[in-house]
């Protein structure tokens, strides 16, 4: 069972450290789009800034308007902030993400789409954390179901590569 400090390690090799893209390649829809123009406001005044808890809940309610890219540049903030917080339960946006990579068979290509330009190794990273949120009790008891429903949804995806 992988533990903290080797989910760790394994985020910072697949998720490097980069510059934040444009505003406008990171959102899916323009002006028309309620989410999308309030996010873009937003994300104007703070990519470059640290990404506070209160900023990832803001991302994570947002993820279906997200970009390939504007997704994996959230991703790699989410996973970074979690793996190193002791007190994991009550954080909302760990329950929209299982719920995000957890889609019914409606939404399941449109989340295909976003995670389109993660590589192999970043997928397997997800797969990992989802593991590893499993072994806590509060997630575990709470979203078990919908965990296991990520789990196998990354795996197709994995499938479909190799
Ligand atoms: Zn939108």
């Amino acid at each position: 069972m992988i533990d903290r400090v080797e989910l760790a390690t394994r985020i910072e090799v697949a998720f490097p450290v980069g510059a934040s893209a444009p505003v406008e390649s990171m959102l899916l829809h323009g002006d028309e789009c309620h989410d999308c123009s309030l996010l873009a406001a937003e994300l104007k005044q703070w990519r470059h800034l640290p990404v506070t808890r209160e900023r990832l809940v803001i991302l994570a309610r947002i993820q279906p308007h997200l970009t390939p890219k504007g997704w994996g540049w959230f991703v790699s903030k989410f996973l970074r902030d979690v793996v190193a917080d002791d007190n994991l339960s009550n954080r909302i946006e760990i329950e929209s993400l299982i719920y995000f990579l957890s889609p019914s068979a409606a939404n399941a290509e449109e989340v295909r789409v976003v995670l389109g330009e993660l590589t192999e190794r970043q997928l397997e990273v997800l797969l990992d954390f989802q593991r590893w949120i499993a072994t806590n009790e509060f997630w575990r008891d709470y979203l078990g179901h919908d965990i296991a429903a990520a789990v196998e949804f990354i795996n197709k995806l994995l499938a479909e590569r190799y």
